[in-house]
């Protein structure tokens, strides 16, 4: 809360290497807490959604052109903010401290009377050797370590970095900002004695599904790079570590590592589908098709409602049809107990989960996740004869698991809770990554997400590529082939989590 009576605070926080999960717990409660966000380029943008509604968010790059700050405009304006009474967060990349400029801004602050707090990140250095599998320690090679700017400060005459030291030191040195002096920096370490033939590693982008890593002895390391296209950011790291065993590069041989995913859900299906992929090292490129509308407010809803407690079974199928029926509840001031004695069927382990955030444990999840399996599961699992049985699910989902339930003679209820509409965003972008063949795998969770895709783009352009279809299952699959899309994959498991798993083994049987 701004209060501006009393100074605020300024955290220096450190946002991590690259990839938004690696900031530390007490970094992200602080972005979810902060009335002010100053943010700089290296820091992942993606970990803005921590912040809350009200938190005012700036940029402040300092590139060279318009919009870019100066060290001075930046310590200006976090003493002005925490001036005016608010708590500021500083996101730095990396660690605030490891050449980020994190001791200047808080010297400024200590003059300027500032209470300020640091929260270390994990430094580039070591995110990125760790991320290749390259050890910067290692009891037999290596029982130093050095971390050196490869930048030095422009208006310094005279560098401070001892190159006859670092030409002899022995363990681990790992550069810094070095992709623009790297010819420099190993012409330096050669002509004070070190030895050309002594192995060196670039990594660029560490951590992120870009990642690249270049190697080459000492003397050959710059052309390599140039040759390859090697790009900042990157971390330069020289000494036997370089020449580490790749079986140690555990990130780069994810199965989906690099991959380009497209993912076509709504634009809250598609947030949760891409940190999925994010955590299996593959590259999330979110297209939403649909959007959820509520169905909430319709009188069937409304009847159901009333006479819940009437039902021996009530079955949720997705966990938007969870979410939307338990805003609803709560907009009533009412929760789980609405349900009294119901039992509660989920198809699928996310809806399953959904409904234990809300204090739910299902009674019947089957095994497998069509609305067919279920009804076939639950018809094995217990007599369905004279009962009633509330489903809340869709509005486009099919009868056949009505009709499988009446069958076993139960008195069904097939309630809508929510919809799927087409939604059409600028498509042009994803045309071009797909005629570049920067795209790997096109997904899809739902048939209405078919539909929205292909009411944009055209079949035959997904045909002619190289790039390959995947689908949740056989009722996705189904709207595909009738809009004549070849399917290279269905998941087993027909599951989010099932068919990046499916995805996976797609790709290693390729290896
Ligand atoms: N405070 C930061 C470093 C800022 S200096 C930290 O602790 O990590 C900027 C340099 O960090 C870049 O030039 C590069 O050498 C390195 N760097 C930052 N992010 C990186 C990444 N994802 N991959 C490789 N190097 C990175």
């Amino acid at each position: 809360m701004t209060n501006f009576n009393i100074k605020g605070k300024v955290y220096l926080v450190g946002a991590g290497p690259g990839r938004a999960d690696l900031i530390t717990v007490r970094g992200a409660e602080l972005l979810k807490t902060a009335d002010c966000i100053i943010y700089d380029k290296l820091a992942n943008p993606a970990l803005l959604t921590y912040a809350g509604p009200d938190a005012e968010i700036l940029h402040v790059p300092k590139r060279i052109g318009s919009g870019s700050f100066t060290q001075d405009q930046i310590n200006n304006l976090l003493v002005e903010k925490a001036s005016s009474g608010k708590t500021v967060v500083r996101l730095k990349g990396g660690d605030p401290c490891i050449f980020g400029r994190g001791s200047e801004e808080a010297r400024f602050l200590v003059k300027a009377g500032i209470d300020f707090e640091i929260v270390p990140g994990v430094t580039a250095a070591i995110a990125a050797a760790e991320y290749a599998g390259v050890m910067l320690t290692d009891r037999n090679y290596s029982s130093q370590v050095a971390f050196i700017t490869g930048h030095e400060a422009d208006e310094k005459q005279q560098s401070s970095i001892d190159w006859n030291v670092l030409a002899k030191f022995g363990g681990s040195i790992v550069f810094y900002m070095g992709m623009g002096g790297l010819q420099f920096i190993t012409d330096q370490l050669i002509k004070k004695g070190m030895n050309k033939e002594t192995p060196a590693a670039v990594i660029a982008n560490a951590t992120f599904p870009n990642q690249r890593i270049i190697t080459a002895p000492l003397n050959l390391i710059d052309q390599k790079c140039k040759k390859g296209k090697i790009g900042p950011p990157a971390i330069v790291v020289i000494g036997d570590t370089a020449a580490s065993d790749t079986e140690l590069n555990w990130f780069m041989k994810k199965p989906l590592f690099g991959r380009s995913i497209v993912i076509t859900r709504d634009h809250r299906g598609n947030t949760d589908f891409a940190a999925k992929i994010i955590r299996r090292a593959g590259n999330p490129v979110e297209f939403p098709t649909i959007k959820i509308q509520p169905l909430t407010n319709t009188t069937e809803f409304l009847q159901a409602l009333t006479k819940i407690t009437e039902f021996d079974w009530i079955i949720f199928t997705s966990a938007n049809g969870v979410r939307i029926f338990f805003d609803y509840l709560q907009n009533l001031a009412k929760d789980a107990r609405v349900f009294a004695s119901a039992k509660i069927a989920a198809i699928g382990s996310q809806t399953a989960n959904r409904l234990n955030e809300f204090g739910i444990q299902a009674d019947f999840v089957p095994g497998v996740f069509t609305g067919k399996d279920l009804a076939k599961q639950l018809i094995g699992f217990t007599n369905l004869k004279g009962k009633r049985i509330l489903l809340l699910r869709s509005q486009l989902a099919s009868d056949e698991l009505i009709d499988l339930l009446q069958q076993a003679g139960a008195e069904v209820d097939n309630v809508p809770v929510y919809t799927a509409v087409t939604e059409k965003s600028d498509c042009v972008w994803l045309i071009d990554k797909i005629s570049d063949g920067a795209i790997d795998w096109l997904t899809f969770a739902s048939p209405s997400s078919v539909s929205g895709f292909f009411e944009q783009i055209r079949p035959d352009l997904i045909n002619s590529g190289n790039l390959k279809v995947a689908s949740i299952g056989p009722v996705t699959s189904e709207q595909l082939k009738k809009i004549g899309v070849k399917i290279d994959l269905q998941a087993a498991e027909h599951t989010i989590d099932g068919l990046l798993d499916s995805l996976e083994e797609n790709e290693k049987r390729k290896t």
